[in-house]
């Protein structure tokens, strides 16, 4: 099939999907109500277990340097539930920090200069994005870097912001005659927005198929561009299909395929992996690991909220939630449940909000907030 119409297929196909899986009308969007429609996102998904500890951060070849190491779960979760949290630091009070905020994670798919379909974002509309995600004080980090709780890039008082680049179509990443990022790609793009707003981190997570944004023989050049500007490469399955209806093989010869490509290209194993059009297997086991091949910290799915903080005792990091990028119109209900009405929501009510009390080792949050901590992360609160 020629790659436009594949593309072109992808893209449909995912609108539709997406459009299936976003609710259809306004409503609440509190912790009852996203706990509720939870179902309708991921049939095949058990509900976030309020009780489950969250695993502790695994290192990995590809896991970005850190000058600290992020809050790690305790071993003794139990032990520790009675004791007293100790009080925030003045700094992290004064910038109103809460480590348990919810986390937007939006969800690109073709980035080019005149959209053709449903989910493609034109060049001047990512930049205005991102823009705009500069000047409320966003801070991009990985998708990596936040299934390990590892914020030590956000300062106090900043907000962490993950972006996510799906299908590695060529309008994302390609190479100029230089070997730096092509002009008019989402790179070259964020790597302009973060040399005018200094403070915003040039970095995001890029979800693979087969095509690899059309690099050719410079696919390990581009990927090890990458990789060295602190972008994360994450996998997204060989050929894109819908893996609800495969068998466990053939799920994991689609994931397992990509992840053997990456890993010649890189060197190194993806961390985190994103559902094609969010559709989830029979086992959710069958994409989350296989022995030798492929072992993901996170896993994504496709749209409609913010993440839960990684501290906050519903998080799962298997099921993350993310936002497609699209302004408020009215199809799939982007009035209330795309990036700009979703970005609207936390500027209007920054108490939602996860905001950075800017030391990795604490997780800080207002008083209120406690009964939302994940288990054994108790040792490193802090509250006021
Ligand atoms: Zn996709």
């Amino acid at each position: 099939m020629p790659l436009l119409h594949k593309i072109a297929g992808i893209v449909v196909v995912c609108a539709v999907i997406i459009g299936l899986t976003l609710p259809g009308t306004r409503r609440g969007r509190d912790a009852g109500a996203s706990a509720a429609r939870s179902g309708a996102t991921s049939p095949s998904t058990p509900a976030p277990s309020a009780t489950r500890a969250p695993a502790p951060a695994m290192s990995t070849a590809s896991a970005p340097p850190s000058s600290s190491a992020p809050p790690q779960p305790s071993p003794s979760a139990s032990a520790e539930a009675s004791a007293p949290i100790p009080p925030a630091a003045p700094g992290a009070v004064a910038v109103k920090a809460d480590e348990l905020g919810e986390v937007p994670v939006l969800m690109y798919h073709r980035i080019m200069k005149k959209p053709e379909l449903s989910l493609d974002r034109s060049t001047k509309e990512l930049r205005d994005e991102l823009t705009r995600l500069a000047e409320e004080g966003y801070v991009p980090v990985t998708a990596a870097e936040f299934v390990a709780g590892r914020f030590d890039a956000v300062p106090a008082g900043r907000h962490p912001v993950v972006l996510t680049f799906d299908d590695s179509t060529p309008g994302q990443f390609g190479l100029d005659a230089q070997g730096g990022p092509a002009p008019d790609t989402a790179v070259a793009i964020i790597q302009d927005v973060a040399r005018r707003y200094p403070g915003f981190r040039p970095v995001a997570t890029f979800y693979l198929n087969e095509d690899l944004f059309l690099l050719g023989d410079r696919a390990a050049a581009g990927l090890a561009w990458l990789t060295r500007h602190g972008y994360e490469i994450g996998n997204h399955t060989v050929t894109h299909p819908d893996l609800s209806t495969m068998s466990r093989k053939r799920v994991q010869d689609e994931i397992g395929g990509i992840e053997d490509k990456i890993v010649s290209l890189t060197g190194a194993h993806a961390t985190t992996f994103a559902y094609p059009f969010g559709a989830i297997p029979h086992k959710r086991a069958w994409a989350q690991r296989q022995d030798g091949r492929y072992d993901f910290q996170g896993v994504l799915l496709a749209g409609w909220k913010p993440s839960e903080s990684p501290f906050d005792k519903d998080f799962d990091r298997f099921a993350i939630t993310r936002v497609r990028s699209e302004g408020k119109i009215k199809e799939n209900d982007c009035r209330t449940f795309c990036s700009t009405a979703w970005l609207d929501e936390l500027d209007a009510h920054p108490e939602r909000r996860y905001t950075s009390d800017g030391d990795p080792r604490a997780v800080t949050f207002p008083k209120s907030r406690e009964r939302r901590l994940g288990k054994g992360y108790r040792a490193q609160a802090r509250s006021y």
